[in-house]
């Protein structure tokens, strides 16, 4: 049997929805924004990623899962590290594939821009290791996000 294709999700993490950091962001914009240009396979909201039961939606979420890639939009990504290495670490996901977006105290707008920047450099990154063979081999970047990036 073929195996299954690696997905790419982004979670926001809305730190408890009423952190000042966020309160010039619509999260459902920016996330309906993503979702539309296809940038991830699938988009989620959470409360407190970094709580006792924050872990335990990551556990259960990437156990065992065809996570390839984790985007998290929330607050520092250095942080972000630190705070999830534990619930990465259960769940046998591998950290390097969590990529922390910083998107505090900005307006919706700048989110979403932010978040899809991100995506165009990773792509860049990609062409640059594996120039030629990128499409096929620089996972989770699918053939339709790259097409979208090059029309910008
Ligand atoms: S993970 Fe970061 S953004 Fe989320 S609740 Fe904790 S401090 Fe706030």
């Amino acid at each position: 049997m073929a195996e299954e294709k690696k997905k790419r999700g982004l979670l926001f993490c809305v730190c408890l929805g009423i952190c000042p950091s966020f309160k010039d962001t619509n999260e459902y914009e920016v996330l309906n924004a993503i979702r539309r240009e296809k940038l991830v396979d699938w988009v989620g909201v959470h409360p407190q990623l970094c709580s006792t039961d924050g872990d335990e939606y990551l556990k259960a979420l990437l156990s065992n899962s065809n996570v390839g890639e984790l985007y998290v939009a929330g607050c520092d990504p250095v942080m972000q590290k630190k705070m999830f290495r534990d619930a990465f670490d259960a769940a046998g996901f591998d950290r390097d594939k969590h990529i922390g977006i910083e998107v505090r105290n900005m307006k919706t707008e700048e989110v979403i821009e932010t978040i899809k920047k991100l995506s165009r450099k990773e792509i860049k990154r990609c062409r640059k290791v594996l120039p030629g063979s990128y499409l096929a081999k620089c996972h989770p970047l699918s053939a339709e996000s790259l097409r979208l990036c090059e029309k910008k």
